[in-house]
C-alpha cells in the first residue's frame, strides 16, 4: 500500500519542534569556550565580519560554523521577505474583488457590518478576559524588587526608543489619526506599506467599481482576479518551503535568546499565555460552534487542522501581515469559506482585528501597575481595557508592534513608561503567541460571517 505523504501542518509542526530543540542546544552548548577552541576569542566581531586580532586563529571550522548560522538566518528571512512581497498585493486585489464582487453598496454594508460586529465582539470578550485575569492572578506580585530593577537597567535603552515612537504616534491626536487612514495618494500608501491606507484605497476603488455598469467594471475586476489568483498560486509554492523556513526561524531565535529570560517574569508570561489560550481554545471555538449552521458546524478539530499552517507561521514570524497570504489560503481551501468572504474579511482583519494584541496589552499594563505598587481603581481597569482595545485596532501586524503602542496605554493610567523595559525582555516569545490569536481571530470572523450568510462550505464555481 502506498504511504500517504505527511500533511503540511504536521511537517510544519515537526519543524517547529526540531527548531526549538536545535536552537536550545546551540544556546546551551555553543559557548564562548567552544569559539575559543576554534580560534575565535571575540565571537561578536567574528560573526559581524569585523577584523579583529583576537580572531586571527580562526580556521575553517569556525568559518563553517559562521556560514551555517548565516545560511540558517538567510533561509528564514528569505521566506518572510517572499511572503511580505505578497502581503500588499493580496490586500489590494483581494479587497477590490471582494468589495466589487459583492455587487451593491447595501450588501457591502451588510457583510462589512457583520465583519466589524464580529471583530468588535471578540475584541471585547478578549479584553474582559484580560482584565479578569490581571485583576485576579496579580502577576506583578510575583516579581521581586531586585529582579525588577535588574531588568529595567538591562533594557533601558531599547525601551526609551519605543516610548519615544509611541509619543510621536500619540501626539497626533484622534482626528489626525483618523485623517491619516484616508490616503491622499494610494500609490504612496502602497509604496510605504501603510496597511490601513492600503485597505481604505482598495475599499474605495471597490465601491467605485460597484457603481459602474458591469461591462465597464468587468475587465478591471477580471484583471484584479487574475493577479489575486497569481499571488495565491505563489503562496502555494512558497508554502512547500514552510517547514524548512519555520525550522530556521525558530532555531535562530531560540539559539540567540534561549528560554532563560522567562524565569523572573514567569507568572506574567503564564498569565498572558493562559489568557491567549482561553481566547483561542474556548472563546473562538464556542463562538463558531454557536454561530455556524447545524449542517455545517465548524468543530474544534476542523478549525485547528485547517488553520495549523497559518498558526505555525504566525508563531515563527510574529507577523500577521506576513502570514496574511497563508491565512487566506487556509480559510479558503481548508475551512471552505467562500473567496468573496475570505477576500473581504482577512485583509481587513490583519489591520483591524487584534484580539491577542489587546489581551496582551491589558495584562502587561496591569502587571506593570502591580509591579510599581500602583493601586488601580475599577474605573482605571476599565480605562486600560478601552485604551488597549483602541490601541490594538491601530497596531500594525508586525513583530513587536505592541510594545511600541503599549506606552500609550501605560500613560493613560499613570504607570511609568520605563516599565516597557520589563515586558521587552520577554516580548518576542509572547509576540509569537499573540500573533497566533490575531491570525486565528481573522479566520473565526470569516467562518462566522460565512455561516451567517449561509455560504460556509458551499462549493465555489470553478
Ligand atoms: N506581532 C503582532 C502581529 O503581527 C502585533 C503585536 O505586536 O501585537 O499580529
Amino acid at each position: 500500500m502506498k504511504r500517504q505523504p505527511l500533511a503540511l501542518h504536521w511537517k510544519v509542526l515537526i519543524a517547529l519542534a526540531l527548531g526549538l530543540v536545535a536552537g536550545t542546544l546551540v544556546h546551551q552548548f555553543w559557548t564562548p569556550s567552544v569559539w575559543a577552541s576554534l580560534g575565535v576569542s571575540d565571537p561578536a566581531a567574528f560573526l559581524a565580519f569585523k577584523p579583529s586580532d583576537a580572531n586571527a586563529g580562526a580556521g575553517l571550522p569556525a568559518q563553517a560554523a559562521r556560514f551555517l548560522g548565516d545560511a540558517n538566518e538567510f533561509v528564514g528571512q528569505l521566506f518572510l521577505r517572499l511572503l511580505r512581497f505578497i502581503a500588499v498585493p493580496v490586500v489590494i486585489f483581494s479587497l477590490i474583488i471582494a468589495v466589487a464582487g459583492v455587487g451593491d453598496v447595501r450588501t457591502i454594508g451588510r457583510i462589512g457590518g457583520k465583519t466589524l460586529l464580529c471583530f468588535g465582539a471578540t475584541l471585547i470578550v478578549a479584553v474582559v478576559i484580560a482584565v479578569a485575569l490581571g485583576w485576579t492572578v496579580k502577576p506583578g506580585s510575583f516579581v521581586t524588587d531586585e529582579a525588577r530593577d535588574r531588568i529595567i537597567a538591562q533594557y533601558a535603552g531599547e525601551s526609551a526608543q519605543r516610548v519615544q515612537t509611541a509619543h510621536q504616534l500619540k501626539d497626533e491626536g484622534v482626528f489626525a489619526y483618523l485623517l491619516g487612514i484616508v490616503p491622499t495618494n494610494p500609490f504612496n500608501a502602497i509604496a510605504n506599506a501603510q496597511m490601513l491606507q492600503v485597505v481604505a484605497s482598495a475599499f474605495l476603488i471597490g465601491i467605485g467599481l460597484t457603481m459602474l455598469p458591469r461591462e465597464r467594471s468587468g475587465p478591471v475586476i477580471a484583471f484584479c482576479e487574475g493577479l489575486a489568483e497569481a499571488v495565491m498560486q505563489l503562496v502555494r509554492v512558497f508554502m512547500l518551503a514552510a517547514p524548512v523556513a519555520v525550522f530556521c526561524l525558530i532555531a535562530q531565535f531560540v539559539s540567540v535568546v534561549g528560554v532563560g529570560a522567562l524565569q523572573s517574569v514567569l507568572a506574567y508570561c503564564l498569565c498572558v499565555v493562559g489568557g491567549l489560550g482561553i481566547v483561542l481554545l474556548v472563546e473562538y471555538p464556542l463562538l463558531m460552534w454557536l454561530l455556524t449552521p447545524r449542517a455545517n458546524k465548524m468543530t474544534f478539530g476542523r478549525f485547528f487542522r485547517g488553520m495549523a499552517p497559518a498558526a505555525t507561521l504566525a508563531f515563527s514570524s510574529s507577523s500577521s501581515s506576513a502570514t496574511l497570504p497563508v491565512t487566506i489560503q487556509c480559510a479558503r481551501d481548508r475551512l471552505k469559506v467562500p473567496s468573496e468572504i475570505v477576500n473581504f474579511v482577512c485583509p481587513m482583519g490583519t489591520t483591524l482585528n487584534m484580539d491577542g494584541t489587546a489581551l496582551y496589552q491589558v495584562i502587561s499594563v496591569l502587571f506593570l501597575a502591580q509591579l510599581y505598587g500602583i493601586d488601580l481603581t475599577l474605573a482605571q481597569h476599565l480605562t486600560v481595557g478601552v485604551m488597549a482595545a483602541v490601541v490594538a485596532v491601530g497596531t500594525p501586524g508586525l513583530p513587536g508592534a505592541s510594545v511600541v503602542m503599549m506606552a500609550i496605554v501605560l500613560e493613560s493610567v499613570g504607570v511609568p513608561t520605563e516599565g516597557v523595559a520589563i515586558v521587552l525582555a520577554v516580548d518576542r516569545v509572547l509576540d509569537m503567541c499573540r500573533t497566533i490569536v490575531n491570525v486565528a481571530g481573522d479566520a473565526v470572523a470569516c467562518v462566522v460571517v460565512a455561516g451567517s450568510e449561509g455560504t460556509l462550505g458551499k462549493d465555489e464555481p470553478a
